[in-house]
């Protein structure tokens, strides 16, 4: 089996709702969504969190980024505007030590806080 829960749904060992997918990076729909469209986008190697990648490999980093632009574009919220979130650790409440982006939108969003 694989070793973190993303690492699953990659391997297609457990199920998820896939929006996209490229040769490096899978999206797929978060199970406990915060916002109307909240996609997480995963490199398919896995890092511990955004520090770990950008230090290991910038050029994963941006395919990270370019799939999270592609996925806003998909679910029609490129243009009304969109946040990308990497928690990182404790307080941030990371979860899943497979780093990947949170991609939120479809209706305003509130500022940063608790
Ligand atoms: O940033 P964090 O590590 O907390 O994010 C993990 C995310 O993975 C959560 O938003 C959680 O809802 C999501 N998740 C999921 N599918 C699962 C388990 C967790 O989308 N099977």
């Amino acid at each position: 089996m694989s070793e973190t829960l993303f690492e699953q749904i990659i391997a297609r060992e457990i199920p998820a709702e896939i929006v996209y997918e490229t040769e490096t990076t899978l999206a797929f729909r978060d199970i406990g969504p915060q916002a109307k469209v909240h996609v997480l986008v995963v490199p398919k190697t896995r890092y511990r969190n955004l520090a770990a990648l950008a230090a290991a490999d910038p050029q994963l980093l941006a395919d990270v980024v370019a799939s999270a632009e592609k996925v806003a574009e998909l679910e029609g919220i490129k243009e009304s505007g969109y946040r990308v979130v990497f928690n990182t650790d404790g307080d941030a409440g990371q979860t899943v030590f497979h780093v990947h982006a949170h991609v939120l939108g479809g209706e305003p969003l509130s500022r940063f806080g608790a």
